[in-house]
């Protein structure tokens, strides 16, 4: 073969290796209010991985902590009032029944301090498909669960992102098996009484140790493929266990409600 030739369908190559590792997403959605990107955009840059510390005990609730789930499911219920009906292996870990449905926790809270521990399971599937679940704030506003150890999705929908809104600064996800952490501190968006945004809510992300999300603004509750915006709720609301149909680990986790005093 012609040099020329060669030559070009090395670059020909080179060029699909990069298409193929930053362009999982889409192209075709919304702006993003404020931002240069789309939601869920197949082009935004994934963030630098960072290899956290190798993962530790379970971080013990403080005493003055709402204990929401340690060996039981009885914090929680499904989202038609029912019964939480994930499973709760002998080691107290609860594992997402795939189909049962979201489970939400029967306390309603505002601003608060969260701490999560969660382990993705075996590796099956890819993109979104693999390790998916999600921590949301009164029911809506999703920090992302994923399996992003050497899983390549759309930067917005990675492990830590903000759904739909903002990547996390960096990918410090571990292996799939590993216990990893959030400490999420949140605080809640306020309406005036016509229902107009009068405060943003706010959220700092903490995963396995390293700041990945340092007081963002969110625009609204999070959504796939559509644009986010608010639309008016009360001062406390419940906070959501997602099942995206993966058979997720959940395990030791606690709240501690922030008083605007
Ligand atoms: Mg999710």
């Amino acid at each position: 073969m012609h040099r020329t030739a060669v030559l070009s369908l090395c670059a020909l190559a080179a060029a699909y290796n990069t298409a193929m590792a930053q362009g999982v997403g889409y192209d075709n959605t919304p702006q993003i209010p404020g931002q240069k990107w789309k939601v869920h955009d197949k082009s935004r840059p994934n963030p630098p991985v960072v290899t956290p510390a190798p993962a530790g005990d379970p971080a013990a609730a403080p005493g003055d902590a709402t204990v929401l789930m340690d060996g039981d499911l009885d914090a929680w219920q499904h989202a038609d009032g029912g019964s939480a009906a994930w499973s709760v292996g002998a080691d107290g870990v609860v594992t997402v029944k795939a189909g049962t449905g979201d489970i939400l926790t029967r306390e309603h809270f505002g601003d608060c301090q969260l701490h999560v521990e969660f382990s993705t399971p075996e590796p099956v599937g890819e993109s979104q498909g693999r390790g998916n679940s999600g921590v949301f704030f009164f029911g809506v506003y999703e920090i992302q669960v994923l399996d992003s150890f050497e899983n390549t999705t759309y930067a917005d929908g990675q492990c830590a992102a903000i759904y739909g809104q903002y990547p996390p600064l960096v990918n410090v996800s571990r292996a799939p098996g590993e216990w990893q952490t959030y400490d999420i501190f949140f605080e809640a968006p306020a309406f005036d009484k016509d229902g107009n945004l009068e405060k943003p809510a706010y959220v700092t992300v903490v995963h396995n140790g390293v700041l990945v999300h340092n007081r963002r603004a969110l625009l609204g509750r999070t959504s796939h493929l559509s644009a986010p915006s608010y639309s008016p709720h009360g001062a406390e609301g419940p906070i959501k266990l997602q099942d995206h149909g993966n058979p997720m680990r959940f395990r030791n986790l606690w709240v501690r409600p922030l008083s605007a005093e």
